[in-house]
């Protein structure tokens, strides 16, 4: 979704919970982050640390830059993705995952 170079930062795996992607209250986008005024509308999947403890969301619609990609969330979004991570529904799955120490 995001090409890997320049900007492999913006993808990291896991993160505090909407510590990059920004809620928006106005209707109007513009990325918080390059300034465009482009975007579209995407489902997109995110790894949140909750509790230190990484949780995969699936098919959160999101407003997406049309630059670089930026995520931004609508305030709804956020709301109802902290409480389906802190477990408002059950998983529908559980997977098993590979960390690795790059340095
Ligand atoms: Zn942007």
């Amino acid at each position: 979704m995001i090409p890997l170079a320049p900007s492999i930062q913006e993808k990291s795996l896991a993160k505090p919970i909407f510590s990059r992607a920004i809620i928006s209250a106005v209707a109007m986008f513009k990325c918080h982050v390059c300034g465009s005024m482009d975007s579209r509308r995407e489902l997109v999947s995110e790894i949140f640390q909750i509790d230190g403890k990484p949780v995969l969301v699936e098919n959160i619609p999101a407003q997406v830059c049309a630059r670089r990609g930026e995520e931004i969330f609508s305030r709804e979004t956020t709301e109802k993705v902290r409480l389906i991570a802190h477990g408002k529904k059950k998983p529908i799955k559980s997977v098993q995952m590979d960390v690795f120490a790059y340095a």
